[in-house]
């Protein structure tokens, strides 16, 4: 039985065909590579799998151990989000960050861990501000997974990276797929085809 089906969603603003109609089922445990040219929908489908975005055409179904309800309420404690926009709390430090999608959870992962393993150990008492823009993708991407959510969608999560510190998030991503945890990630990225288990392929406009 697969996580989330997807059933020919699509979308456009105004005039714009953001996404055309497409239909996903999502395994769980699996780490999917959303890949496609600019413009070709793939931040449009992640919001719309999310619940953040509503599709003009089609349905978002959740499946066990997914709740059944709408996936705009599932987000934070059961699916984790990488907006491309990173989306940190400004005001809060990188700890704090990771302590507000986990504060009502017991099972939360390692937080010292998870910062270690993505290289952020001496950066958890900073601001946002006062870290680089790869530091800050880095914490939004523990951000999405300190809760050790049943679902993480990961938005072009390695732009910001070097090559090392690109491997160090393919690699964390990969784990918690292979921990159970559906992972899709939209990127150009050549280094995921290696950590995917399939990819998936948006048409241009
Ligand atoms: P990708 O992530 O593959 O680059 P997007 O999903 O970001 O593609 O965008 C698909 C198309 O939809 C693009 O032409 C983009 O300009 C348009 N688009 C996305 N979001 C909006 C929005 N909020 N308003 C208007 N156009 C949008
Ligand atoms: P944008 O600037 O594109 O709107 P945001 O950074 O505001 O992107 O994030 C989009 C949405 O995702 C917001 O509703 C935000 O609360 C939510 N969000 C961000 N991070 C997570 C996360 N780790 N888990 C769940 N929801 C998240």
């Amino acid at each position: 039985m697969s996580l989330v089906t997807l059933t020919d969603v699509s979308k456009s603003y105004r005039r714009t065909l953001a996404l055309r109609p497409v239909s996903l089922e999502l395994e769980p445990g699996e780490l999917v590579a959303l890949a496609g040219p600019s413009g070709s929908g793939k931040s449009t489908l992640l919001m719309i799998t999310g619940g953040w975005e509503t599709p003009d055409t089609g349905t978002v179904t959740p499946h066990p151990p997914l709740p059944d309800l709408p996936m705009a309420e599932l987000q934070w404690d059961h699916v984790g989000f990488v907006p491309q926009s990173i989306g940190l709390f400004d005001e809060l430090s990188i700890t704090d960050n990771l302590a507000f999608p986990a504060r009502a959870r017991e099972d939360t992962a390692d937080r010292e861990k998870l910062l270690e393993t993505l290289d952020l150990a001496k950066f958890a008492h900073r601001r946002p501000a006062q870290i680089s823009r790869g530091e800050q993708q880095r914490a939004a991407v523990a951000r999405a997974l300190v809760t050790n959510p049943t679902l993480v969608l990961a938005d072009e999560p390695t732009s910001h990276q070097d090559r090392a510190h690109a491997e160090l998030v393919l690699i964390r991503l990969r784990a918690a797929a292979d921990a159970g945890t559906t992972v899709l990630v939209a990127s150009h990225d050549p280094l995921l085809t290696q950590h995917a288990d399939r990819t998936i392929t948006l048409a241009g406009a």
